[in-house]
């Protein structure tokens, strides 16, 4: 087999070096996770690809943000291990951005200078850093908010500094956890696309984390469904419609298809009683 092996970069991650070559930028196997007796999630396996946009689909409670911040190495796996490149990780996760459903930007910075804190939390390099964030705020509609304070910005725009952030040191995963679920429906699909078109350009590897169904199927190659709590994943649809993806998603027939697909599971795994 001939396998690429990735090279441990300046900004990568921390852990141990793995022997094993890796095909999957992000590989859980038999993950699962207990707070005491409680078992939250698990067992998992999850690959992601370099380049693939994955997003987990499942009800409130199932583990999806517990996932996440074990991917982003915040949180022991209690069975189970996660690698990231041929890293297993031991420590919290370097090469990575991240986005919550809150845009957690300091009150008394500007919006560019919450960007730039990556820069000095990382002692990157600053006109380097200043210019990419400068690209990062045009490619996300965010020019001449650059000197605005947080609360001078819309929910939209706030997660939107929120995603230059998480970008701007150029990390080879972007973990995003309902970033958009305080958005109202308008901003939220004009967000969707503008994310699917960054996407498109810098093709990072995306865990996209929600409880919406179009805008899983509006933003991923692939989806996992998650069961009830414990999560585990129960279904997995490869999403082969074009991109960019139109705002409204009815236009494609197999959009009926797949949403209808994933709104059976969750009836039979009894999140939703339809009469
Ligand atoms: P989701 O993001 O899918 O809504 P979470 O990952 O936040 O779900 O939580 C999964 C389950 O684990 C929930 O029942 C939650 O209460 C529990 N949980 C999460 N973090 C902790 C923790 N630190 N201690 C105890 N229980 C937790
Ligand atoms: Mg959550």
């Amino acid at each position: 087999m001939n396998v690429p092996v990735m090279t441990r970069g300046p900004l990568n991650m921390v852990g141990k070096q793995t022997d094993e070559l890796v095909t999957d930028l992000v590989a859980a196997s038999n993950v699962s996770k207990s707070f005491g007796d409680f078992t939250a999630l698990g067992p998992l396996d999850i690959k992601i690809k370099r380049g693939e946009f994955v997003s987990i689909l499942g009800p409130s409670g199932c583990g999806k943000s517990t996932f996440m911040l074990m991917v982003a190495g915040l949180l022991a796996p209690t069975v189970g291990t996660i690698t990231v490149g041929n890293m297993l990780l031991t420590k919290p996760l370097t090469d990575v951005g991240i986005v919550f459903q809150d845009h957690l930007l300091l009150e008394f910075r500007t919006a560019m200078s919450n960007v730039m804190l990556q820069q000095e939390i990382r002692g990157l390099n600053r006109p380097a850093t200043q210019q990419r964030a400068k690209e990062l705020f045009d490619k996300l509609g965010l020019r001449g908010a650059e000197d605005r304070y947080p609360r001078q910005l819309s929910g939209g725009m706030q997660q939107r500094v929120s995603i230059a952030r998480a970008l701007v040191h150029d990390p080879s995963v972007l973990l995003m956890d309902e970033p958009f679920g305080a958005l109202d429906a308008i901003s939220r699909t004009q967000i969707r696309h503008d994310l699917e078109m960054l996407w498109m350009e810098t093709g990072k590897s995306v865990l996209f984390i929600t409880h919406s169904i179009e805008e899983a199927i509006g933003l991923s190659d692939r989806i996992l469904v998650m069961s009830n709590s414990p999560g585990r994943v129960v279904k997995e649809i490869v999403v082969d419609l074009p991109r960019p993806r139109p705002a409204y998603l009815g236009h494609y027939p197999e959009f009926s298809a797949y949403a209808d697909d994933i709104y059976k599971t969750f009836e039979e795994l009894g999140i939703y009683h339809f009469k």
